[in-house]
């Protein structure tokens, strides 16, 4: 199986430009112990499957789509990789993605852009551009990907394959490189919910070296599908079908509803009043993260270093002018900005209590409903430049997958139809930990 693949990379993947590096000989190896029964007989025993390059993986470079990056061989396995490799997966490669994962459209790779494998001229969407696009042309049966904002939710959507964001908490960060550490969600993408509950069943649980890794119980995800969404509460919320939704998304979002009804669910109009703030709060939190978390690449301890440095300064401020690309600068400076003196209380503060109203919006309609169900994006994908000169439409993307980032739910997106051969996702959002209840919908929805 893992052969199978990897020719098919070898033949496909040129253009497409899904993966950053192709790990063929360790693939190959771990699939002739598969096949030898010498390494761990696990239940995804010889699965392979592509890591997102945020994923630490160790002897392999592990480069963030950052050229600040482009060296760096990861010396450990992130928990999320070693657990998968102990079910016995087998890594293919490392998959493309926006530099340090900030982006919606895989424009922002150090390593060029991915395609998106419907038409070629789209964008894949992004983050986790690569793992969607790759999984999307049968390259890998499955990937990983993470999720801060949307990055799992969006680029599945674009891509028109099955991808799942579970609670924050539910998977170890530890190895997986920082971008915005309260919101960093690992998670997965495949082809149906089976096969992404499988996959998350082996990713996710405690970790002792995350400390916001949640200790609690993993239940079987794949066991527990029955197909059976009789009388579940699927709330619709207003303001996820307010004006911006493109007639043709809608048109497949409201199909896929009436499909649910038909399989038993109960849709109910829902309100979520503080939608509209969701963009600006998480383009405030976000990048003041970043900037704090982006401060250790310094040129000194890894990564990438200037040549013939002058002074510790020049070191410090050639490496990273070099190093980072033009969005993770722009988010560096908005970071730094909303936490300094003076700005702090008015900006980073400000964000942390509009986070609260989101979140508490969801508490109460959680109160009523058992799933939300709506877009994950506004329109299907956009062309391969279109937005890139414009970052404010581009963080725009973003506004049906960002409540949930911010509150800390599980999220996924399934696929809903097609509009002018571009698929279109639809989003179903549960109360945290309930990732087997979002699994199952999407189950009984394929
Ligand atoms: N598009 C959002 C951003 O650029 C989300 C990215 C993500 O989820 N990693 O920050």
């Amino acid at each position: 199986i893992a052969a199978h693949y990897l020719e098919r990379i070898e033949r496909h993947d040129g253009d497409l430009n899904t993966l950053i590096s192709v790990c063929a000989e360790r693939a190959r190896a771990q699939a002739e112990a598969v096949d030898a029964g010498t390494a761990a007989d696990g239940p995804l025993a010889g699965l392979p499957l592509i890591h997102k390059d945020i994923f630490c993986t160790e002897g392999v470079k592990t480069s963030c789509g950052s050229r600040m990056l482009d060296n760096f061989i990861a010396p450990y396995d992130a928990t999320a990789v070693a657990r998968l490799a102990a079910a016995g997966a087998v890594t293919l490669g490392k998959a493309n993605m926006d530099e340090f994962a900030m982006g919606s459209s895989n424009e922002t790779s150090y390593y060029g852009p991915v395609r998106n494998p419907w038409n070629r001229d789209y964008v894949p969407g992004g983050s986790s551009g690569g793992s969607a696009a790759a999984v999307a042309a049968g390259l890998a049966p499955a990937a990983t990907g993470t999720d801060t904002g949307g990055s799992i939710r969006q680029p599945a959507a674009l891509c028109g394959v099955t991808g799942i964001k579970p609670t924050y908490g539910r998977v170890s960060r530890y190895g997986m490189i920082a971008f915005a550490s309260s919101l960093d969600q690992g998670g997965c993408f495949a082809r149906s919910a089976e096969d992404c509950a499988h996959v998350l069943g082996a990713m996710a649980g405690f970790d002792a070296r995350d400390s916001t890794c949640v200790e609690r119980d993993v239940p079987d995800y794949a066991a527990a599908l029955d197909g059976n969404i009789r009388g579940l509460r699927i709330g619709l919320p207003k303001q996820y079908f307010a004006d911006g939704l493109e007639a043709g998304s809608r048109a497949a979002i409201d199909k896929a509803i009436a499909e649910l009804e038909g399989l038993g669910a109960e849709p109910v109009e829902i309100e979520l009043p503080h939608t509209d703030l969701a963009v600006s709060t998480y383009y405030v939190i976000a990048p003041a993260e970043a900037s704090s978390n982006l401060a250790r690449y310094d040129g000194v301890r890894y990564g990438h270093r200037c040549a013939d440095p002058v002074d510790l300064d020049d070191l410090y401020s050639r490496s990273r002018a070099e190093g980072f690309g033009r969005e993770v600068q722009r988010r560096i400076m908005v970071g730094a900005y909303v936490l300094s003196a003076g700005y702090y209380d008015a900006y980073y503060v400000k964000a942390q209590q509009t986070r609260r109203l989101i979140a508490d919006d969801f508490t109460r309609a959680f109160a009523d409903v058992d799933l939300i169900a709506g877009p994950v994006t506004q329109a299907p994908a956009f062309r391969l430049g279109e937005k890139l000169d414009d970052p404010v439409s581009m963080y725009l993307n973003d506004v049906y997958t960002l409540p949930a980032s911010l509150a800390g739910l599980p999220g996924m997106s399934v696929p809903a139809g097609f509009v002018e051969g571009l698929p279109v996702g639809l989003q179903l959002l549960a109360p945290w930990f309930e990732e087997g209840r979002l699994l199952n919908a999407a189950h009984a929805f394929q």
